[in-house]
């Protein structure tokens, strides 16, 4: 059978590459297409044979596309426009233009893709932005089904709701017997963030060894203090960790959760009267956890990717979390595209 040819938007670090290498379909990437330079450099770090266009998606003519003849088209647009903290710009937002160029392009290719795979964050499902997805993929004939998913869905330790639309082309409609189509989302969600689900791997599974680099994952003195409270602290033993976003080890709220590598002290023991202590005292107490940041390693674990895949050197510890921050959960990807292929 001949390689399915795959066309990659908004590639970033190649998450959804790697989630098809992982779910062995036959296919081949015929081009990733980003402008961020720094994320190109680790794409072709890890996926070198592949032709990466360093530019803009809007910046490629019909032709072109048409040249590629691919079957599939596997993307996640900019999330910024569709966030429920942004300022939801959706399709008035300049950062969703190319996704409208893509929708525009779609209709008048020579040779329609078989499939497709879109990825946003969760607030997509109600932009207008989706409504136009759907009623183009609806004119060009397609088939799809949308999702609300999280990595906790397949056991994985981590919150990361997210948006999944697949779509077929010509085809019968699609029967789905998976946890997880938007209206039992809520209940789905409810039932993952409990921290004592035995179906959920622990946090310790995806942790890197303890080593002398470590040290400077620690938080420092200042931050652990003033942001005490706004930390999400959780164990090796947790089977839970909040979504890890672009801003990781730069702001402290709301951007994942944080490690306690001293196993032994109760976290209720340190923060009881904490309140009452002088700066110093806090500090005291608080440095007790050993609070550190989860590094660039163990938060690719958790998004799945595999031991081989890595960041060039030159690549700051700051600038893989954004990276990473802004990538996707790579087996929840992978079984959407047996789903789809299936
Ligand atoms: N799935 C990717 C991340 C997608 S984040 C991963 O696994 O890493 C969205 C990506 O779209 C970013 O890398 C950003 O640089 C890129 N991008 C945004 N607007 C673009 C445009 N107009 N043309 C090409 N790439 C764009």
């Amino acid at each position: 059978m001949a390689a399915l040819r795959v066309l990659e938007l908004y590639s970033g670090i190649g998450g959804m590459h790697q989630a098809l290498k992982e779910s062995c379909v036959c296919a081949e990437v015929v081009a990733a297409v980003d402008v961020n330079t720094l994320a190109n450099e680790v794409y072709k770090h890890n996926f070198p044979s592949t032709p990466l266009w360093a530019k803009t998606i809007e910046g490629i003519t019909l032709k072109e596309f048409d040249r590629l003849s691919f079957d599939m088209i596997l993307m996640s647009p900019p999330c910024q426009p569709f966030t429920r903290t942004g300022l939801q710009g959706d399709v008035s937002d300049p950062r969703t233009k190319s996704f409208l160029y893509v929708l525009d392009i779609l209709p008048r290719l020579q040779k329609l893709p078989k499939y497709l795979l879109l990825e946003n964050v969760k607030g997509f499902e109600s932009s207008s932005a989706r409504n136009e997805l759907l009623r183009t993929l609806e004119t060009c004939g397609f088939k799809y089904q949308e999702f609300l998913l999280s990595p906790t869905c397949l056991g994985i330790p981590n919150s990361r709701l997210r948006y999944f639309l697949i779509a077929k082309l010509h085809q019968e409609p699609f029967f789905f017997h998976v946890p997880g189509q938007l209206e039992t989302a809520e209940e789905m969600v409810r039932k993952h963030t409990q921290d004592n689900d035995p179906s959920i791997q622990m946090i310790k599974d995806f942790l890197e060894e303890e080593n002398e680099e470590m040290s400077q994952y620690f938080l420092a003195p200042k931050s652990l203090v003033r942001y005490a409270f706004l930390l999400d602290i959780v164990k090796p033993t947790c089977r839970r960790s909040t979504c890890f976003t672009k801003g990781y080890g730069h702001y402290v709220e709301g951007t994942g959760s944080v490690l306690q590598t001293a196993v032994d002290i109760q976290l209720e023991s340190v923060f009881k009267h904490i309140e009452n202590l002088t700066e110093e005292g806090k500090l005291m107490k608080l440095s007790t956890l050993k609070l550190r940041y989860f590094t660039p390693r163990e938060i690719a674990n958790l998004h799945g990717f595999p031991p081989e895949f890595g960041f060039p050197d030159k690549v700051s510890i700051k600038q893989c979390y954004r990276l990473l921050g802004n990538s996707l959960n790579v087996h929840v990807v992978a079984k959407l595209i047996s789903i789809l292929l299936g």
